[in-house]
């Protein structure tokens, strides 16, 4: 049976770390903040800016909402970015995503000056990333790799395998392990003899967002299986990407959903946000 890994006690130590730094921040002057935006009304977006203005409160960085109407146009979002980008007592600045049809998200993503943009999707830092230079890492890869030091789970001459090839999950995910060591495949929708790809890997994680997709025949006996997925099934419970009962038989290591990489994401944009704060004060 699997060793479960617990991202919600992970994520609870790393939180405890960063209300220490916090608050050395704080002594040396400086109030870390974090500015959520959110369009809308989307109620999965409403639960997510939640638990990060929530994170936020917990460790000590202040946090501003601005929530705007689902028909604000791009031009008013566009310029409360500017605003702040502009404030100097804003040091991280996220736009929550899915945005309304009208917006063009790239558009808005790279709007954000890149020294604030914490969520670490804006192109310079998506270029840093792959470059190997320091770079605000996106939140749920960087959780990822984390999650896995965190349990002795080495990657460096490893197997991996990502399943899944978008730019805030899969895309990072597979550059992140490559700069781990690892020997990284990315499979996705195109992908032929998906079961015997994603066997060969020591280490998979799985960012498809489909629910209950991976099964064991997928998975090579001791490997470690991380589910990024995350949907409510039929009787509204919430599940990843993997079905975790038949997966556990056969894999050395797995994160549950919800209880996974979940907490991690929002443990590592707090990390983040402490970092574009500590930016400010090496500036000085
Ligand atoms: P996405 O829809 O942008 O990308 C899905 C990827 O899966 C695509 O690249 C596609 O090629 C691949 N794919 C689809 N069907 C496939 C198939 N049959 N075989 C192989 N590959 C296939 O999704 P995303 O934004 O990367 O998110 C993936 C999942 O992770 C979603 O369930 C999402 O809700 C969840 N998510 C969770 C967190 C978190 O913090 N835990 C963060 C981001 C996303």
């Amino acid at each position: 049976m699997a060793q479960i890994i617990d991202g919600k006690t992970i994520s609870q130590q790393i939180k405890e770390e960063l209300k220490e730094e916090a608050g050395r921040l704080r002594e040396a002057g400086i109030e870390a903040c974090l500015a959520v935006v959110q369009v809308g009304t989307d109620p999965a977006s409403t639960i997510y800016v939640r638990n990060k203005r929530r994170a936020c409160e917990y460790i000590g960085i202040r946090s501003l909402l601005h929530e705007l109407p689902e028909n604000t146009s791009q031009e008013e979002l566009l310029a409360l970015i500017e605003q702040l980008n502009e404030d100097p007592k804003v040091h991280g600045i996220l736009v929550q995503l899915p945005l309304p049809k009208q917006m063009d998200e790239s558009v808005i993503l790279k709007a954000i000056d890149p020294g604030k943009d914490v969520d670490g999707f804006h192109p310079i830092n998506v270029g840093r990333l792959c470059i190997g230079e320091k770079s605000y890492l996106p939140c749920t890869p960087a959780g990822i790799i984390e999650l896995l030091k965190r349990s002795g789970i080495t990657v460096a001459g490893k197997e991996c395998v990502v399943i899944g090839r978008s730019n805030i999950v899969g895309k990072p995910m597979s550059l992140l392990l490559l700069q781990e060591n690892g020997t990284v495949t990315i499979a996705h929708s195109k992908t032929e003899h998906l079961k015997e790809v994603a066997k060969r890997a020591d280490i998979l994680v799985v960012a498809i967002g489909k629910p209950g997709f991976i099964t064991r025949e997928y998975v090579k006996e001791g490997a470690a299986v991380i589910d990024v997925g995350i949907h409510r099934n039929s009787q509204n419970k919430v599940c990843g990407d993997v079905d975790f009962e038949d997966v556990r038989q056969v894999a050395g290591a797995v994160t549950p959903v919800p209880g996974g990489v979940g907490p991690m994401t929002i443990a590592m944009l707090m990390r983040n946000c402490l970092e574009a704060a500590k930016e400010t004060v090496e500036q000085r």
